[in-house]
């Protein structure tokens, strides 16, 4: 087993995170945000990636999701915590409260990027459920332990942004029943999905997006301030999860196994060649 994070920003310093080394990995999809960090937490083996670079230089809507995700599968990565800052659509979601999503809403026009498929090969994962209810699980408890007010379950609109909502969209969202706001995380559910890979977004709320009466609307400063305050227990949070995942036989982590149409003999060997991570178990 070893364990994945990917993360905004404000976790490179986790505590007991040792034996660090940068690694650098090529994909057929191009450069991922960074190069991973490789390391031990909790006696396991842990890779992280700052999902938007060190020094938060990658757009939403740039990054290359496929390309983090290839890195995370090459370099072993059998599940992963998301971490992510997002908007509260609902009352209840206060700031600094960790929502544990189970349902996307994708509002992006990049669902091409967000597949490693194509190249001769068509394949068709099963995304009823896209995140990982063991995971799930584990990290509740985990936040619960850490003193988090945490929320176990929502659904997570993924709109591409960089502007942030306008207050009509944020009453669309609102009145559609949707939970929480954000801009990365359907690329790399997706892209993990396919990959085999457990996954599950940790929100962190910062803010109230823009749809409350008597409430400022959001800034990039009130993101910053609400992650800081919340950085210790998100901390806390991973540090328990990390050494409480369990390896179980997960549907995640066969989701190709029912996901092919292309007869096998068709496949192009260039692309099973590229896709040699994700297809050898099926070749
Ligand atoms: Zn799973």
């Amino acid at each position: 087993m070893k364990i994945g994070i990917i993360s905004g920003s404000g976790l490179y310093d986790i505590e007991g995170f040792t034996g660090r080394k940068l690694v650098r990995v090529k994909t057929p999809f191009g450069a991922p945000s960074d190069a991973y960090v490789t390391g031990k937490l909790a006696g396991r083996d842990i890779v992280f990636l700052p999902r938007h670079g060190r020094g938060h230089r990658i757009l939403p809507s740039e990054l290359n999701h496929r390309a983090n995700l290839w890195g995370m599968k090459k370099l072993g990565v059998t599940h992963i915590l998301s971490v992510s800052a997002v908007g509260s659509l609902q009352e209840r979601y206060k700031p600094c409260d960790i929502v544990l999503v189970d349902q996307f809403f994708d509002r992006t026009k990049k669902s091409l990027e967000h597949t490693f498929f194509g190249r001769g090969i068509v394949a068709h994962v099963g995304f009823a459920d896209p995140t990982c209810g063991g995971l799930r699980r584990v990290l509740a408890d985990c936040a619960r332990e850490a003193g988090a007010t945490v929320h176990v379950g929502g659904t997570y609109v993924n709109m591409e942004g960089p502007a942030f909502s306008t207050r009509a969209e944020s009453h669309a969202y609102r009145k559609l029943g949707f939970d929480v706001i954000g801009m990365t995380n359907i690329g790399e559910a997706k892209c993990a999905r396919e990959a085999e890979i457990c996954y599950q977004t940790m929100a962190m709320v910062t803010d109230y997006d823009c749809w409350k009466e008597h409430e400022e609307t959001v800034t990039v400063e009130m993101i910053i301030q609400n992650l800081a305050a919340n950085a210790a227990e998100a901390k806390k949070t991973i540090t328990l999860a990390v050494s409480r995942i369990v390896e179980t036989d997960c549907a995640c982590q066969n989701a190709l196994a029912t996901a092919f149409i292309t007869d096998k003999k068709l496949w192009p060997a260039k692309a099973k060649r590229d896709l040699a991570p994700l297809l050898k178990k099926y070749l």
